[in-house]
């Protein structure tokens, strides 16, 4: 007990790359930015993702 357990590497969980929700196959928004899929809850949020990239440069 205690020690931290490697569970990054279960694979299947997918989680909002903006707010860190977990997703669903029914609760998901894909939005690809850059060629690259990005994995949301929302709309709203893939929005906001995009927007922090952008700022970056
Ligand atoms: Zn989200």
């Amino acid at each position: 007990m205690g020690k931290l357990r490697s569970s990054i590497s279960g694979g299947d969980k997918l989680v909002c790359e903006n707010c860190g929700v977990e997703l669903t196959p029914e609760r998901i928004y894909v939005h690809e930015i850059n060629g690259i899929k990005h994995y949301f809850c929302c709309e709203h949020c893939a929005h906001e993702f995009e927007r922090k990239l952008r700022t970056v440069h």
